[in-house]
């Protein structure tokens, strides 16, 4: 392959992911040199190609420290069951998604009972009407909960004789039959079934296309958490060409044991693995998260924990000694308590990562501060959870997705979309981190959560970088590579407000990664 061409890029307005400059320098696909255009004219080689930005905003490639992969391409792949607002919804959209797809498995991703008039969760013996021989899985909007048919249950090996998992639970009628829904924990079957591995093969050309629609968002660097064997195994071959997008794996915990039989990665560092990602407890919509009260508005159950306090510290000691740094989900008050508790006696590789941290009362704040871990948040969620002031009440909603106030304590917040949670466009969490829905009672609640514009963006870019231990990403900073986004305006508020659809070309490693040319 060849080196990417070295160019000097002159008269824009380039936010260095710290402080505007005019114009930079890239050789052998990093950057050079930033600084004024005089310095750069200077500074460029004789035959470095020269680009006259005409003033337009540059900034550094956008890092989603959060997502996941294969649910992603599963919900472009998938009937998409997502805002569904009735039980007759649901299922023509389920029955529309068996006649398309015509053979084999039917996944959706998306459906949320709470929407509904009657408020019950779909069952099995639904689907099973829907199909009888075709497995059907549908996950519910948060992704804590998959809904099965008989088919679909019989192939991922559960039957009425499989005792709960420890942090997840099967769903059962009143007469103590499965109801076809997995919780938590108990969704770990579908994963590692035959047919899901088979599945992530068949669709590598999809996992392809994702990338390239990444990049057309900004995107330079993805995070995919509680990554499978499986879906490394497909990255990396599909990285034997250059990606549209940097890949930093965090591997399941529970498939640690399958780290040996991976691939190696390349040394370019298109993909590799920078860690392991556990879930520790579960989400507000299904009311999994582990609370330290109960739900104000379900006071019977405060959430659960995921894993015992031995299994975990287990899993993080056989980590440590790969060299691989844990992201760990905490989104409870409680959950968050148990986790940096555990970090006071559990030796890890890095510094370990808190993902989502979602409520962070003050009492908290005397462990987050000894700790210091990175703390990976979605903004999104914001704008999609407006009803956590029912599920939590004012006093506990009010520090749920406290980013001002973290940031104020000196946490160097990353970004991430959660996608397919929350969708994977970064954009829309730079804007729900600046306006916070004004017009919710939530939004209004937590107004004084408000990040700045500048901040925002930040969340998605210098602050990623050091919280995947490269610090050089996540800039443009000499010595660092050249991932950058050339916007199609000259301001950072013109860019928040065009989002994705300012963007005119991003580039990776000095080579333009959108819009692709024919080669
Ligand atoms: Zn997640």
């Amino acid at each position: 392959m060849q080196a990417p061409v070295d160019r000097a890029w002159l008269n824009g307005r380039v936010f260095t992911g710290t402080r505007f400059a005019e114009a930079f320098l890239v050789e052998g696909g990093e950057v050079r040199e930033v600084g004024s255009d005089d310095v750069i004219r200077r500074a460029k080689g004789a035959g470095a190609d020269v680009v006259d930005l005409r003033g337009r905003l540059v900034i550094p490639g956008l890092t989603d420290l959060h997502m996941h992969l294969t649910d992603t391409v599963l919900e472009r792949e998938g009937v998409d069951l997502r805002g569904a607002r009735s039980r007759e919804e649901f299922t023509a959209r389920v029955k529309g998604g068996l006649a398309r797809v015509g053979e084999g498995p039917l996944v959706g991703v998306g459906w949320d009972a709470s929407l509904w008039p009657d408020g019950r969760e779909p069952t099995r013996e639904e689907l099973d009407r829907m199909s009888a021989d075709r497995p059907i899985i549908l996950f519910q909007v948060s992704m804590h909960a998959a809904v099965l048919n008989s088919a679909a249950l019989e192939a991922s090996g559960i039957d009425e004789g499989s005792a709960d998992p420890p942090g997840g639970a099967y769903g059962r009628t009143p007469e103590g039959r499965l109801n076809g829904i997995l919780y938590d924990a108990a969704m770990a079957r579908l994963e590692t079934s035959a047919a899901s591995v088979e599945w992530v093969r068949n669709h590598r050309a999809a996992y392809a296309r994702l990338f390239v629609e990444a990049a057309a968002m900004g995107l330079t660097t993805l995070c995919p958490v509680l990554a499978s064997p499986a879906e490394i195994r497909t990255v990396s071959e599909l990285a034997t060409e250059p990606l549209p997008v940097r890949i930093r794996f965090y591997l399941d915990l529970r498939a640690l044991e399958a780290v040996s039989a991976l691939p190696p990665p390349p040394s370019d560092g298109r993909w590799r693995v920078t860690g392991v990602k556990a879930i520790t407890d579960g989400a507000f919509g299904t009311r999994t998260a582990w609370l330290d009260a109960p739900y104000t508005d379900r006071p019977d159950t405060a959430g659960f924990p995921i894993w015992t306090d031995g299994d975990l510290a287990e899993g993080l000691a056989a980590a440590a000694e790969l060299g691989l740094t844990p992201a760990l989900h905490a989104i409870g008050d409680r959950a968050l308590a148990r986790v940096l508790s555990m970090l006071d006696h559990v030796r890890v590789s890095g510094t370990p990562r808190i993902e989502h941290a979602s409520l962070t009362p003050p009492s908290l704040w005397p462990a987050l501060e000894r700790q210091r871990p990175q703390l990976v948040v979605e903004p999104h969620f914001v704008e999609t959870d407006r009803w956590l002031v029912t599920r939590l009440g004012p006093e506990r909603a009010r520090w749920t997705y406290a980013f001002r106030t973290l940031t104020d304590h000196g946490f160097a917040l990353g970004g991430a979309s959660d996608s397919p949670v929350e969708p994977l466009d970064p954009w829309t969490g730079i804007r729900a981190a600046v306006e916070r829905v004004p017009r919710s009672d939530f939004g209004r609640l937590t107004a004084s959560e408000r990040l700045a514009p500048i901040e925002a963006l930040q969340l998605y870019t210098r602050n990623s970088g050091p919280i995947l231990g490269e610090p050089t990403l996540g800039c443009i900073a000499a010595g660092g590579p050249a991932d950058f986004v050339v916007t199609s305006v000259s301001s950072l508020d013109a860019a928040l407000a065009a989002g994705r659809f300012g963007i005119g070309e991003t580039w990776l490693g000095g080579r333009r990664s959108f819009p692709t040319v024919a080669a």
